[in-house]
């Protein structure tokens, strides 16, 4: 789709984009390629894109055969996109706020891949809420801006690292990511993106309780970023539960969240006995 065809759907549909739902189409052919590539859709098979817009992925994916469930939260997209594909067998178009739709929705994600320029305002939680999932689909190839990128990437002792790289690495290994840069999109976006992969682990490193411990410890770890996690963690265990646990993992009691790697809060959270005083948020918090 290039960007005098969505020029010309706008024009007829009288359509003005509305910038807090991160309306901001991507046009450009060898960009909207390489991430259909990295999604590697050969033998095809089902996807999840969220936020289609005018459907530019959209035809991609359906080129390539795979059957598509698409969900796009504006009204006056889902009605272009009826006429653009009209009919199209492959395509399961539904109009909603995706993070409700998949928080209510039963489907069996695991032979799933997401492939989606998502929406900037929603992509964080997004992406927690799938790797919550039991049934978390199998790879996620999606353009977010490229700060939110490099922060799932971040590795401990870097400025970039922090909750989001933990709530996301237990599940998913996060690999190749490549830059898009704003002209590609129409209109071009305040802020550079990135295209990151992300491949589901054939082994959760936690599983069953131990994720909501690992939760648990993540979130009260970087709670507040400059204090002693041993501090932070005291105000849940007993110092004699938390210190062969501390030792187990190789931490040093002076430590700050932010220097500790995902292998080691692991360790900790298969150490750790559950607490049943401290609750967790049923819902993600906002991680943007
Ligand atoms: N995929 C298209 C492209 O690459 O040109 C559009 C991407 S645009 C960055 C994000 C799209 O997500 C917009 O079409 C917007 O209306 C839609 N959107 C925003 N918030 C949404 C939400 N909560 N659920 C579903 N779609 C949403």
């Amino acid at each position: 789709m290039t960007l005098s065809e969505m020029r010309r759907w706008m024009t007829e549909h009288d359509l003005r984009l509305t910038k807090s739902l991160g309306q901001n189409f991507l046009h450009d052919g060898n960009q909207l390629r390489r991430i259909v590539q990295a999604a590697e859709l050969d033998p095809p098979g089902p996807v999840l894109e969220i936020g289609p817009g005018l459907g530019p992925l959209t035809e991609l994916l359906l080129a390539a055969r795979c059957p598509v469930m698409a969900i796009e939260m504006d009204q006056r997209l889902v009605t272009i996109l009826r006429q653009r594909f009209v009919d199209h067998p492959g395509l399961n178009l539904i109009q909603g706020d995706a993070l409700e739709v998949l928080r209510n929705s039963e489907t069996d994600w695991t032979g799933y891949k997401v492939v989606a320029n998502l929406p900037y305002s929603v992509g964080s939680p997004l992406l927690v809420d799938m790797a919550l999932r039991p049934t978390a689909p199998s790879l996620i190839v999606v353009t977010l801006q490229l700060e939110v990128a490099q922060r799932i990437r971040a590795k401990e002792s870097t400025p970039e690292y922090g909750l989001l790289s933990l709530l996301l690495g237990w599940r998913y290994a996060a690999e190749s990511t490549f830059r898009i840069p704003a002209s590609c999109f129409f209109p071009p976006p305040d802020v550079d993106s990135a295209c990151i992969r992300l491949r589901r682990r054939p082994v959760p490193l936690v599983e069953g309780e131990q994720i909501d411990r690992f939760l648990q410890i993540v979130r009260q770890a970087f709670s507040q970023r400059r204090k002693m996690m041993w501090k932070l963690l005291r105000t849940i265990w007993t110092e004699e539960t938390l210190a062969p646990a501390f030792a187990a993992a190789g931490i040093a009691r002076e430590a700050r969240a932010e220097a500790v790697g995902l292998e080691q809060f692991v360790v900790l959270a298969h150490q750790l006995p559950a607490n049943s005083s401290t609750s967790i948020p049923e819902n993600n918090p906002v991680i943007n």
